[in-house]
Parts: structure tokens; sequence; C-alpha cells
């Protein structure tokens, strides 16, 4: 098992530009496998490497949207094999030993890895993860459209899982970008009362197309009273970084209804207590999802034709493709091939 070479785009420093390098990517060690990467998505995220906003180690390679196939297999991983499938995504490893692990709670590791910040991610030709941060992929399923489901994918799917939400229930999803677009998905194939609420009424065809039962542009309709005329929110999916959305929101929950954040403002949010304690009314996050939590999600896709709608760039225009992203008009997910 020789190291192969290969290119990465790393960010120098926090804020500092893409640098397009060769570098070798040894042998994985015990614990680990190598992949040779076929696509990677490009998540609002992967700005937290560009800019900086967690303290990490420069340079570094972002990326945690990661499809691919195993090519090399360290010690002590008795599991997976060359030649397998597998993605990585935002939850990046995790300990074994803290006390969330011990409970079988890996995702709340206290010593969890987020792939692409703590150790070089998915815009390269090879990564090299922990074996138990991986998913496998269904044949069913290409690397273009398993890429974003690692985090835009996992993210949605298994805060509406975990979400107490019945079928026939209203699940409303904020926002149809990269995570709004597969939330509506999920939602309309998982048996709820889909109802999708974005901006501008050009969205409301597409999100009908993508299983939404109702859209309501919040553009033009005050999305909260409009979920009431419904019957109100079981579930308000929150994929959106709009602090006053979410303040909004709170006014469109049914009766024991729920608040899932799963993108994050820049601000916080501002809440009345009395809505939520009159109406058993709840707000929370959830933390995307481990790789078996992903397994799931490329499987459930598989199976009910779930999709992203993508915009692929070659490895090499990762900087356009990072900007088109970050331009929020990339409909709807930004994703890199390798041509490997
Ligand atoms: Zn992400
Ligand atoms: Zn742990």
């Amino acid at each position: 098992m020789p190291s192969v070479t290969g290119r990465a785009f790393q960010v120098t420093a926090a804020g500092g530009e893409f640098e397009l390098v060769q570098r070798e990517f040894p042998e994985p060690g015990p614990g680990q496998v190598r992949i040779r990467v076929q696509a990677c998505g490009v998540c609002h995220s992967d700005s937290i490497t560009k800019y900086g906003v967690f303290p990490m180690a420069y340079p570094r390679v972002p990326g945690h949207e990661v499809a691919g196939v195993i090519d090399a297999v360290g010690a002590d991983v008795p599991v997976l094999k060359s030649g397998q499938r597998v993605g990585l995504g935002w939850h990046g490893g995790h300990c074994n030993y803290c006390t969330p692990c011990r409970r079988g709670d890996f995702i709340l590791c206290e010593n969890a890895q987020i792939s692409g910040i703590s150790y070089d991610g998915g815009y390269a030709d090879y990564v090299i993860a922990p074996a138990n941060a991986l998913a496998l992929i269904p044949d069913d399923l290409s690397d273009v459209d398993a890429a974003p489901l690692m985090c835009a994918g996992v993210t949605t799917y298994n805060a509406l899982r975990h979400s107490g939400a019945k079928a026939g229930d209203i699940v409303a999803i904020r926002g149809m970008g990269g995570l709004g677009h597969l939330g509506v998905q999920f939602a309309a194939k998982a048996g709820y009362h889909a109802v999708a609420v974005a901006r501008g009424a050009d969205k409301g065809p597409l999100a009908k197309e993508l299983g939404a039962h109702h859209y309501i542009d919040s553009t033009t309709q005050d999305f909260a009273a409009e979920l009431q005329k419904l019957g109100g929110a079981a579930v308000i999916l929150s994929t959106l970084t709009d602090a006053d959305s979410l303040t909004k929101a709170i006014g469109g929950l049914g009766p024991n209804g729920k608040l899932i954040v799963v993108g994050v403002p820049m601000k916080p949010f501002e809440v009345s207590a009395l809505p939520l304690i009159s109406g058993n009314r709840e707000i929370r996050g959830w933390a995307s999802g481990t790789g078996m939590d992903s397994e799931d999600t490329l499987n459930f896709s598989a199976l009910t034709g779930v999709k992203p709608q993508i915009e692929v760039y070659p490895l090499d225009k990762a900087p356009e493709a990072f900007d088109r992203m970050m331009s929020g008009k990339a409909r709807f997910r930004v994703v890199l091939t390798t041509g490997a």
C-alpha cells in the first residue's frame, strides 16, 4: 500500500485563497481508510474552513460531502475492503471512549472530528478518514447524487425522522436551497403533509415537483399565518441563516409543534416565551448524523427516488464552485468531480 500522489485544493490560512497543490496521500493508519474521491459536494459550512470560523490548523483542504471508492485499508479495520463505494460527511469520526460514545451517542462525541476541518477533506483526489465515519453507498445511487446526501441530505433526513412527526402531520421546510430542496423531498416521501416555504413565486412549481403538497411564498404571504390556516405545523425544519425567520416561525407551529433548527444564523434570535408555554411548543437543534445515519439516508433516497438537483464542476474549478455556492444562486447543490 504505497502512498499516492494527487491534487488537492487547500486553503492556506483563515480567509486565504484556495491553492491547488500536488501532494502525497500516505497509506492509511490504524482505523483509517484512504478513499479515491469521485465527487464532493460544496456546502455552505465549507466557509468555516475558508474563513477560519472554527480554530483549525492550516493549510486545510475543505469538503465534507465525499463520495468515493476505498483505495487502501489501514490496520484494525475489520469490515471495509478496497473497492467498496463509501461516503464521508460532516461527522468525521468519533473516539468510542468518551461518555456520549459509551452511551452510543456517537454524534455527540466529545472528541468528534469534522471532515475538512479536523483533517483534510474532499476538495481533492484522495481523502484519508476514520473508518467509523463512513457510509456504504448503494449500487443504484451515483457518486454525484450521493455526495450532497452526505451532509445536506443526512442533516434534513435525520432531523425529520427524529422529529416525532407522524404520517399526515404538517411538516414545513423553511428554505429551498441545498438542504431545503432535499428536506421537501424527504418530508413528502416520508408521508408527511409537506409544505415548502421559500422566497419568490418562481420556486412554487419546483417545490410541487419535489413533492410539496403546498407552497408558501414568504415574500408575499405571512407564512406563519398560512401554516395556521392549514392547522399549524407539527414540525418546521429551518434550513435558513436568517435569524428573524426563526422568530417568525414560532407563530406557524400548531399545539405541541416543534421548530427544528439546522441552518445557522450569524446572530441570536428572539423568542417570546408565551407561545412556547401555552402550546407546549419546542425549539431544538439537530446535529446532522453519523456514518450509519448517512447510510440510512442514502438507502432511503435510493429506495424512494430522492435526488439532489446539482450543478457539476470539475475539481480544477473548485474556487469557482465555492463562489457559486456562496452566491446563493446555485440550483441547488454544487458538486465537484475528480474525473476519476
Ligand atoms: Zn455541510
Ligand atoms: Zn467519543
